[in-house]
C-alpha cells in the first residue's frame, strides 16, 4: 500500500516524540533535567537526527544544540544579503515529572520544515539554524532559559558561577557538554543578520481545545515581576495579648493576600489582557502555635502582557500596602527581586504565521501567553515570534501532557510557510493530504 505524505509526516513525528520519551529517569517519567545523563543522550540522538536531515552541527558557547542548514544562494535565486539566518528551535529538557511535548513539539516541529526543504529540494537564500535551545526549564541553579539568555548577553558570570548542592558549578556544566561560556554576557554577534526566530510550543492552557483553533498567534510574553513583602508586627503572648492591642504580621499579610487576589481578578478582566498575581511562598515567625505571629516574609510572582496592567497593579499595591499599615499597625516593606520585562512579539512576522494558518486551511487566533518561552529572551535581539498548538485539556508539565500528532503537523506547516515567505519565494501552503 502507498503510504500517504500526510501519514509519513505524523508517523515520523511521533517516533521522534516516543523515542525522546524514552530518554527519562526511569521511575520519574518523563524527567529529563538539564545536564542528566538522560539529557545527554537525548542530545546525542538528535544531533544524530539534525544529522540524518542534513545539518551541519554545532554546539554554541553558551551549550545550544544547533544544526545548520546552509543557504545557497545561486540555486534560491535570492537577493537577501549573504550571511541572513533564520532560526528555529524549542527545547528538549523537562521539569521533573514533566511532559513528552513541552519543547520538544517545537524541535520537532522545526525539524519537519527541513524534511518538507529537503524533500521539495528548495533552497534558501538564508542560513536556517535548527536549535535546541539549553536548559529552558527552571533549574537547581535558579535560573531558566540558559541557551536563549546566552544568546540574548544575559547569562552574567553571577549566574555561571552559581554551585548547586553538590557542588556543580553552572558554567562548568556548559563546558562539559561543549559550550565555552564565551561571551556570555553579550548580545549574540550576528545578532543583526538574525531575519527571524521562530518557535513551536504547546499552549499550555486551554484557550485552542476549547475554541476549536489550530493555531495560537502569540501577542506578547508577559513580563515576570517577583517582589518580597515584609510585615513586620509584634510578637506577643497568644493567650495574655487582649485582639484590640494586636500586631499580629499574619492577619496584616492575610489581607494584603485577599486584596492582591482582589486586585488582579479586576484588572485581568477589566484590561482584557494576560494578568496574574501570586503569593505562593511565605514564612511566618516565629510560627508558635500560642504566639501572635510578629513578622511574616512572602514573594509575589506578578506576571503581565500589559504595561499598563502592570503600572494599575504596582499603585493599587501600594495603596494596599499603607491601608495595611493603618488598619493592623505594622510594618510593610517591599524589594523588587527579580524582573523580566514583557516581550511584545514582532508584528510582521505575526503577520506572516497568521496569514501562513490561512493559506493552509487552518484557523488561527491570536493570545498572550501565561508561561515564559525561550523567545521571550529572543525577541531583544532579533524579530521573535512563537505559535502555540492546543493541548488536551491545557495540561503541562505532567505525565499527562498531549499534543497529537497532527497539530504538531499543523504547525510546523505554518513555519515551514512562513520561512518560505522570508525567502521570497512564492507563499505557498504546504499541507499534505
Ligand atoms: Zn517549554
Amino acid at each position: 500500500m502507498k503510504v500517504s505524505p500526510a501519514t509519513a509526516q505524523t508517523a515520523r513525528i511521533a517516533a521522534a516524540i516516543d523515542k525522546l520519551a524514552s530518554f527519562t529517569e526511569a521511575d520519574r517519567p518523563y524527567t529529563r533535567l538539564v545536564f542528566s545523563p538522560e539529557f545527554d543522550a537525548a542530545r546525542h540522538w538528535l544531533a544524530d537526527a539534525f544529522a540524518a536531515a542534513g545539518l551541519v552541527c554545532h554546539i554554541d558557547s553558551g551549550g545550544n544544540l544547533i544544526g545548520t542548514r546552509t543557504a545557497n544562494l545561486k540555486k534560491a535565486n535570492g537577493d537577501k544579503a549573504d550571511g541572513t539566518k533564520v532560526l528555529i528551535g524549542s527545547h528538549i529538557d523537562t521539569v521533573p515529572a514533566g511532559g513528552r511535548f513541552d519543547g520538544i513539539a517545537g524541535v520537532i516541529a522545526a525539524l519537519e520544515v527541513v524534511h518538507y526543504l529537503n524533500e521539495n529540494q528548495i533552497e534558501l537564500p538564508f542560513d536556517l539554524e535548527i536549535v535546541d535551545y539549553l536548559g529552558e526549564e527552571l533549574n537547581v541553579w535558579g535560573t531558566s532559559c540558559l541557551g536563549s539568555r546566552h544568546m540574548a548577553g544575559l547569562l552574567t558570570p553571577e549566574i555561571l558561577g552559581r554551585v548547586d548542592a553538590d557542588g556543580r558549578q553552572l558554567g562548568n556544566e556548559i563546558t562539559r557538554i561543549g559550550g565555552t561560556n564565551l561571551g556570555c554576557d553579550k548580545v549574540r554577534s550576528d545578532a543583526d543578520q538574525i531575519l527571524a526566530c521562530l518557535e513551536l510550543h504547546i499552549e499550555q492552557a486551554k484557550i485552542l481545545e476549547t475554541q476549536g483553533h489550530d493555531i495560537g498567534i502569540v501577542t506578547a510574553i508577559p513580563g515576570i515581576y517577583r517582589y518580597g513583602i515584609s510585615v513586620k508586627g509584634q510578637a506577643g503572648h497568644s493567650g495574655t495579648t487582649p485582639m484590640a492591642d494586636r500586631q499580629d504580621a499574619l492577619v496584616a499579610a492575610a489581607d494584603i493576600i485577599q486584596a492582591i487576589n482582589r486586585l488582579a481578578s479586576d484588572i485581568a478582566r477589566d484590561e482584557n489582557q494576560h494578568f496574574v498575581a501570586t503569593i505562593g511562598k511565605i514564612d511566618v515567625f516565629p510560627n508558635g502555635a500560642a504566639i501572635v505571629p510578629g513578622q511574616v516574609e512572602m514573594t509575589l510572582d506578578m506576571r503581565s502582557a500589559s504595561a499598563h496592567a502592570k503600572s494599575a497593579f504596582l499603585a493599587a499595591f501600594e495603596t494596599i500596602c499603607r491601608d495595611c499599615v493603618t488598619r493592623r499597625n505594622c510594618a510593610v516593606d517591599v524589594a523588587p527581586l527579580a524582573a523580566a520585562d514583557i516581550a511584545p512579539m514582532d508584528s510582521d512576522l505575526m503577520q506572516n504565521l497568521s496569514d501562513s494558518a490561512a493559506i493552509n486551511g487552518l484557523s488561527a487566533i491570536k493570545l498572550a501567553s501565561g508561561a515564559g518561552h525561550d523567545t521571550a529572551h529572543l525577541s531583544r535581539f532579533a524579530p521573535a515570534a512563537i505559535i502555540f498548538i492546543p493541548c488536551r485539556d491545557g495540561l503541562s508539565h505532567c505525565p499527562e501532557e498531549f499534543a497529537s500528532n497532527e497539530a504538531i503537523a499543523k504547525g510546523a506547516w505554518v513555519l515551514t510557510s512562513c520561512v518560505l515567505a522570508l525567502a521570497g519565494k512564492p507563499f505557498q501552503a504546504v499541507a499534505k493530504q
